[in-house]
């Protein structure tokens, strides 16, 4: 089957409801049904499993995702069940099912019914599923949130090293790896490691020119410098991140006592009080959500208007990770982070007990957070900048939103700001 036989719109609208493809979707699809190595960049929220859904759909065969959660693929499993009548359109396979349910897979894989098979990576190197993979038709493999296979990645998983040998034992089916965090390094890796420079590359704009990117000197003042900028956004909705559980328990009780909705989320809290409290911060019962890096993943409140960083992120890609939860609606999102040095030796001595070249990398890290922190130069150029990309930060869109470009300091000003 060829891309220009279809009419890809018409399938568009079909399964998905959908009138538009978004952003690159289109050409990522039309690249996976040429049976091109595709490799796709977009932000979170960008739509990147339709453009692997979609062409599995209308594909002969079956194509296999790969994702690093169990949750998430059940949850995409779900919505793709919802589209079709035929429960067999998509399964999981892993070590959580029955042989009876094993053997229902297996079935409608053979059968023909099965489009998208989601596989979790340590499933992927059982021998026998690999032996019944190479018996049936593969459209293709999906790799998606492919920078767990780098070590300059976020979030690293070392299971996703096999996944080119064992791709390779399935014959010669097309690749599509996807992510949302990659800065140049990583994107090198993702390619080398999927043994894919061949790959026709596809990467979005990461520019969020609704938001306003602002670094204020963190000083023994933080607690009411942040109680003010909260009443001067009343009513608004927004997320506080602190490093440690024990400071994200202290401000949402400095917060609390001072008349400002606020409720704690960590790793420490029981699940129920965790899924209370966020539960509380999307139906808007509270303001505020003060919590460690663990609030966030697949929260999707569209009108969050700030983010602020109490202690600096330990990488850029999670910054922008974690701001990039404000605005989600395209309305105005302030992004403030406090910065003092302190607070990087601390992450320093955090690391070093860590195995030696994951420190180099983290330390590696950490000083491009610096830089950011300490630059004189427009941060949303800094920040496009690290991700691979040119931006005009005189006429690119959000230029003027953020402080450096709105006050201007000289660089003996911005170097003083730094001590403290
Ligand atoms: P990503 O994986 O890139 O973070 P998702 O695949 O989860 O993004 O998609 C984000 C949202 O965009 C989903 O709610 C999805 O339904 C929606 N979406 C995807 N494609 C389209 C489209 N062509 N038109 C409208 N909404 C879309
Ligand atoms: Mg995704």
């Amino acid at each position: 089957m060829n891309s220009n036989e279809i009419d890809i719109h018409k399938e568009l609208k079909k399964y998905f409801g959908f009138g538009q493809f978004k952003g690159l979707q289109e050409p990522v699809i039309k690249s996976i049904l040429n049976k091109e190595n595709t490799f796709v960049i977009m932000p979170t929220g960008g739509g990147k499993s339709l453009c692997y859904q979609l062409p599995a759909l209308i594909q002969e065969g079956t194509a296999i995702v790969v994702s690093p959660l169990i949750a998430l693929m059940k949850n995409q499993v779900d919505a793709i069940r919802s589209l079709s009548s035929e429960n067999g359109i998509a399964h999981v396979l892993n070590s959580s099912l029955t042989k009876t349910e094993i053997t229902q897979v297996k079935n409608d894989i053979t059968a023909g019914i099965t489009k998208l098979l989601y596989v979790a990576p340590e499933s992927l190197t059982k021998d026998e599923y690999v032996q019944f993979l190479q018996s049936v038709k593969v459209s293709f493999v999906a790799i998606d949130e492919a920078h767990c296979i780098s070590e300059w990645g976020h979030d690293f998983r070392p299971e996703y090293r096999n996944l080119r040998h064992i791709i390779k034992q399935l014959g010669d089916v097309p690749i599509i790896g996807l992510t949302a965090t990659a800065t140049p390094k990583v994107q090198e890796d993702i390619l080398k490691n999927l043994d894919m420079s061949d790959a026709t590359t596809y990467k979005a704009s990461f520019n969020r020119p609704n938001l306003y990117y602002e670094v204020r000197t963190k000083t023994k003042n933080i607690e009411s410098d942040i109680i003010r900028f909260i009443k001067q956004n009343k009513g608004k909705s927004g997320i506080i991140y602190c490093l440690s559980r024990k400071k994200v328990e202290a401000i949402a009780e400095v917060l609390q006592v001072n008349g400002i909705s606020a409720v704690p989320y960590h790793a420490g809290l029981d699940a129920k009080t965790r899924a209370k409290h966020q539960d509380m911060f999307l139906m808007e019962d509270v303001e505020v959500v003060v919590a460690t890096i663990a609030f966030g993943m697949g929260i999707d409140k569209p009108d969050v208007r700030f983010v602020i960083h109490h202690d600096i992120p330990k990488s850029l890609e999670s910054y922008y990770q974690e701001t990039g939860r404000a605005g989600r609606d395209g309305g105005e999102g302030h992004c403030l982070a406090y910065y003092s040095y302190k607070d990087v030796e601390k992450l320093e001595k955090f690391m070093s007990g860590k195995p030696v070249a994951e420190q180099e990398i983290g330390f590696a890290l950490l000083q491009e957070v610096v830089a950011y922190a300490e630059t004189s130069m427009s941060r949303r150029k800094f920040l496009l900048h690290y991700f691979g990309e040119e931006f005009d930060s005189e006429t690119g869109e959000g230029a003027d939103m953020d402080d450096n470009v709105r006050n201007p300091k000289n660089k003996v000003e911005a170097k003083n700001q730094v001590v403290q």
